[in-house]
């Protein structure tokens, strides 16, 4: 295995997850695994071939199976532009498949960028960040999901239920949450962030009262998007420090 290679972290018998990138400037987020001794189901997928390609690496390593299916928790091109990567099924809400088919109409490349970030320069830190971890535009493909939900949808995973809820919030309007049933998983996303920077306002912030919302009893592991997941103590302990 090459040096500077991420691992997988197991966090409970049946969900793994690759962490976020340390290099802020990558924006490279957590990706999900549920693995089963049949399949692995990727919770988001990258936010590059390259990206997608070193979290292929490091199932390899520890032997996962084959990824049938990626879900994505948002539309956002660091979550989803992995996706090609994979011969997987993909599902998302209604409204980030209608996401998806914007992405999908943009001439990708350094040009587009390049004059997005002079007629916006409030893009240069998420497009410089593309132009840093794409190495290759012409691998670059838009996957636009195969199966399609509205509100939610119950996805069995052999004999785990993954429960996926629309929930929108403030970072995207079409973010949903998964809950690996009997897990004690709650993977969040970026739901409960703020908008991405170049739609940020200066009153938004993290909507802490949102995640409080999301919570329940049998969830002990909060993941969520551009961090290390949280247990259910800190989500309490933040959400009564910053909610309000
Ligand atoms: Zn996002």
């Amino acid at each position: 295995m090459a040096e500077n290679e991420v691992l997988l972290r197991q966090i409970t018998e049946y969900v793994w997850i690759y962490p976020h990138g340390k290099k802020s400037e990558r924006i490279e987020p957590v990706v999900g695994a549920i693995i089963t001794s049949n399949q692995t189901v990727l919770i988001d997928c990258g936010n590059s071939p390259g990206h997608a390609r070193a979290i292929q690496r490091a199932l390899n390593e520890i032997k996962a199976p084959p990824v049938s299916t990626i879900i994505y928790t948002h539309h956002h091109w660091d979550h989803t532009f992995g996706s090609c990567v994979f011969d997987a099924e993909v599902i998302a809400c209604q409204l980030c498949a209608h996401e998806m088919e914007k992405m999908a109409e943009i001439p990708w490349g350094p040009k587009w960028l390049e004059r997005e970030m002079r007629e916006n320069p409030l893009m240069e830190r998420s497009n410089q960040a593309k132009l840093l971890v794409v190495d290759d535009w012409s691998e670059l493909q838009i996957v636009k999901p195969n199966r399609v939900f509205t509100d939610q949808l119950t996805l069995h995973v052999d004999d785990i239920p993954l429960q996926l809820q629309w929930v929108g919030g403030p970072h995207a309007s079409d973010s949903i949450t998964v809950e690996v049933v009997g897990q004690g998983v709650l993977f969040v996303a970026d739901c409960f962030y703020p908008p991405p920077f170049h739609l940020r306002k200066p009153e938004d912030s993290v909507d802490w009262n949102m995640l409080n919302r999301l919570g329940k009893e049998s969830i002990q592991w909060y993941v969520h998007g551009h961090g290390d997941p949280l247990l259910s103590d800190e989500v309490m302990q933040l959400c009564q420090q910053m909610g309000k």
